[in-house]
Parts: structure tokens; C-alpha cells; sequence
């Protein structure tokens, strides 16, 4: 029998704010455990939560990007539960009224629904030490503003669900609204998959899977989970509805606890917080917030700059990049020359030092200047690339560098011709090769020419030069 399967996610995504969703404590990562925790994020009795503006404003603009619908009214909730990472014995977020419902984020052609899309705050976290019959609580993290994305059940496949991950990283990314560190725990995501056989409309029983610290462990979980559900079903067994854990170096999902339903967390409206109400001017300027995002923005880039699906997509997969690339065009560089410069020169320089491409000391000016030099003749695309590298180390400019090395290509023919001359005298064996018909010789002269003038040579110049003085012969 051929089975169909049925994937939804819950991304959990933290806000970029400097300070927790409803107290004014740090959400520095990696501090001294406790240390940054007052008396409201760590629950004691009589203290007010106040909401943090900031966290509204990015929920709503990623909200906006999820093409979603906000609500002109929303709450928050209490989700009452224990354990030892929650302090108040009660979650805030929202339940009935969320912030934004009825969304969706274009998946190659495909459109999958955004369920609803809310605010709420983190737990702390546990810590276990090795060898130690304890744990210990670290409550930097409580408080700290997340927002949860939930998608419609409308992935059909682990693979499919990878690729959703990393086009909704990509929108949160590009509007700075979340580091999306899976890391640092900044995007979490848990999934729920069922199976059932090909042609049947009821939903089969789904579990939830938990514990994936990258995308890719996400799909492989996924494929272990349907594997596991499907050989359940084909021995004629049922599908209990659970939460399982993925254990990443077995590779397998293991059960965890029996899955919650809403009911069992007594939620009921926070009564320590006031509703709220938007008005249609603060969103509007939210919505114009949301510049172009990275597939609109690709698109644009094929059409406006004629470059490759490739190129374009390379250059839009982070926003800085995508900059770097319309700044420097906009400061007079060609647009497939700057793009060919940036993917195959800078990249890989910053990959190899670790370097993001808003932390390069090589800037869009100096790009510009540099193919200008190579443009005018000055130097050579070799010679540029030399370059390159030594503004990558000194921070100097083109200009300056050239100066204090002499690069300058060499224009002048008299200098050029005694370098000739003395190549051509050199290497008389392969000038009668030369002139017995084998052209690549002549390649192995321009080739030592190069050599001698150290790159500052024009190959073509050379080329033409040592036709001439052959003949000459
Ligand atoms: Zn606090």
C-alpha cells in the first residue's frame, strides 16, 4: 500500500530585543547563569508585567511577511503548568486571540499555510551536569520574547519540511527580526507527522517530534518517524498520539510522554495584562517596515542586473550580501563583473577568516575602484586579484596599495620589448617549435613574459609583441 504524508511545524523564533518580553532584564546571550533575572521574569508574588513595544513590532512584521491577517484585538493567556524551569508555574502567551492567523510562505511554486503566528515568553533552562545526580536552573533565558509559527499541516514530505525551515530562516533573517542561531536556541522547532494510506481523507493520528538541533536532523527525524509509522500500520497496529524525542546519535525517536491537549493547560486571559488594540497607522508603518523579501528581491536581480538564477539567488540569500552587491553597483560598478568578483574573489576569502560580509574590511568603494583600475588598463585581472587580497589584510586602499608596490601594468612598449627580446633569446628551442606550427608554444612565451614583468604585463600586448619579433627572425 502506498502511504501519504502529512508534516505541520511549530517554529519557535526569538525576537531581537534588548531587553525580555515583559521586564527590563538583558537577553544577552551566553552571561552568567542568573544574572540576568528581576523579580518579575522570575515570578514573585506582586509584581507587574509590562509589555515590551519592540517585540510587538517585530511580531507584527513578520506577521506581515507571512502575508498573515493581524488581529485588531488581542490577549494573552496563562498556560499553567510545572516544572522546574518556569518559575511562575504559568507560561504567558496567547491562546484565543493571537497576534496574526491565516498566512501562508511560498514554497518554490507552492503556498503553505500559516496557521497562526503569536507572542509569548521562554522558560529557563536545565542544566545537567556529567556524573551529577542533580540539575541545575539557569533562568537568564525565562522571559525572553519568542514568537511561535505555526504552520498548517500541508507538508508532504521530512524534505519538504526542511526546505520550509530554511525559506522562513531566510524571511525572519532578512528582516532582522531574529538571529534564527538554532545554536544558541534562538529557532527551535518541533513537527508533527502522520501517515495514512493514498486516497483516504481522514487524517491519520499524528505524533509530535521534539529534541532536532538542525534542519537537516529535522528531515532525518521525520524519515525515521513515517518509516516507523507506516511498518506500525502494515503489521496492523495503531498510532498512539505522543511526543517523541530524537535522539540524534541513534538516529532513532523514542516516546516520550503522551501528548497534552489545550485543556490540559487550564489556560485562561492573563489578568495582569490589558489587552491590545492596534491602530491601522502603527501597522501601516510596520507593513512599509517589511521591505523586499529575498524571493521578490532575487527576481528583481535577474531582471534589472541580467544575472544568472544562480548568481542572483546567491547574492539574496543574506540581506548585507544582497547590499554589498546594490551598493557597489550603484557606485558605478558593471553588475555581472561585481557579482563575478564578489561569489568567486570575496566570499571564500571571508568564508576561510570566519567573517561575515558586513564585517569586511574589503568595501563596495574599494570594489568599484579596483575594477576601474582594471578597466582603464592600469593593472591586470591578476594583478586585481592580488590586490584584493592585500586590502583584505591591510585595510589600504587599491589606489595607495599600487602605488607603494609599483604594480601598475607595464604600457610602455620599450620596456615590454626588452622583456621580449631576452624571453625570445632564452628559449630558442621553442621558438623553432613555434615555427614548425606548434601554437601552444607560443602560449609557454607569453607564459614566461608574464613571469618575468611579475603579472604586470598585458598578456595581449605580449602576444601581439612576440608575433612581431618572431617574424622578425
Ligand atoms: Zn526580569
Amino acid at each position: 500500500m502506498k502511504y501519504e504524508t502529512i508534516v505541520g511545524l511549530e517554529v519557535h523564533v526569538q525576537l531581537l530585543t534588548n531587553s525580555k518580553l515583559f521586564c527590563n532584564c538583558s537577553t544577552k546571550f551566553g552571561e552568567k547563569a542568573n544574572t540576568q533575572v528581576c523579580p518579575i521574569c522570575l515570578g514573585m508574588p506582586g509584581v507587574l508585567p509590562v509589555i515590551n513595544e519592540q517585540a510587538v513590532r517585530l511580531a507584527i512584521k513578520s506577521a506581515f511577511a507571512l502575508h498573515c491577517e493581524i488581529l485588531k484585538f488581542t490577549r494573552f493567556a496563562r498556560k499553567n503548568y510545572f516544572y522546574p524551569d518556569l518559575p511562575k508555574n504559568y507560561q504567558i502567551s496567547q491562546f484565543e486571540e493571537p497576534l496574526a492567523i491565516n498566512g501562508y510562505l511560498n514554497l518554490g511554486k507552492k503556498k503553505i499555510g500559516i496557521k497562526r503566528a503569536h507572542l509569548e515568553e521562554d522558560a529557563g533552562k536545565l542544566l545537567h551536569p556529567e556524573e551529577e545526580a542533580y540539575s541545575l536552573v539557569d533562568f537568564n533565558r525565562c522571559g525572553i520574547p519568542l514568537l511561535e509559527i505555526v504552520s498548517q499541516p500541508e507538508l508532504k514530505s521530512p524534505q519538504e519540511a526542511e526546505d520550509y525551515l530554511n525559506v522562513l530562516k531566510l524571511i525572519l533573517k532578512y528582516l532582522e527580526v531574529s538571529d534564527c542561531n538554532m545554536e544558541e536556541g534562538s529557532l527551535r522547532c518541533d513537527a508533527n507527522l502522520s501517515v495514512r494510506p493514498q486516497g483516504e481523507n481522514n487524517l491519520g493520528v499524528k505524533t509530535e517530534v521534539k529534541n532536532m538541533n538542525s534542519f537537516k536532523s529535522v528531515r532525518k527525524a521525520l524519515s525515521y518517524e513515517r518509516e516507523r509509522q507506516i511498518k506500525l500500520l502494515e503489521k496492523g497496529g495503531k498510532v498512539n498520539q505522543e511526543t517523541m524525542l530524537w535522539d540524534e546519535k541513534k538516529g532513532i525517536t523514542l516516546p516520550m510522554r503522551s501528548k497534552e491537549e489545550s485543556q490540559d493547560y487550564r489556560y485562561f486571559p492573563e489578568p495582569d495584562l490589558i489587552p491590545l488594540a492596534f491602530n491601522e497607522e502603527w501597522l501601516k508603518k510596520i507593513e512599509q517596515e517589511v521591505a523586499e523579501l529575498p524571493e521578490t528581491r532575487k527576481k528583481r536581480f535577474i531582471e534589472n542586473y541580467f544575472l544568472s538564477d544562480y548568481d542572483a539567488g546567491v547574492l539574496t540569500s543574506q540581506k548585507p550580501l544582497a547590499d554589498y552587491f546594490e551598493e557597489t553597483v550603484s557606485r558605478g560598478g558593471k553588475p555581472k563583473l561585481v557579482s563575478n568578483w564578489i561569489l568567486t574573489e570575496l566570499l571564500g576569502r571571508l568564508n576561510s577568516r570566519h567573517l561575515t560580509i558586513g564585517q569586511s574590511p574589503f568595501t563596495p568603494a574599494h570594489l568599484v575602484e579596483l575594477l576601474k583600475l582594471i578597466e582603464e588598463g592600469k593593472i591586470s585581472g591578476k594583478i586585481g586579484k592580488d590586490i584584493l587580497a592585500k586590502v583584505f589584510d591591510s585595510g589600504k586602499s587599491p589606489t595607495s596599495i599600487i602605488k607603494e608596490e609599483k604594480l601598475t601594468q607595464i604600457s610602455g612598449n620599450a620596456l615590454l620589448l626588452k622583456v621580449v627580446v631576452e624571453v625570445i633569446k632564452e628559449n630558442p628551442k621553442t621558438i623553432s617549435d613555434y615555427k614548425k606550427g606548434k601554437e601552444r608554444a607560443l602560449g609557454f612565451l607569453v607564459g614566461m613574459v608574464m613571469k618575468k614583468t611579475k603579472g604586470r604585463a598585458n598578456p595581449a600586448n605580449v602576444n601581439k609583441l612576440l608575433q612581431e619579433e618572431i617574424k622578425k627572425l
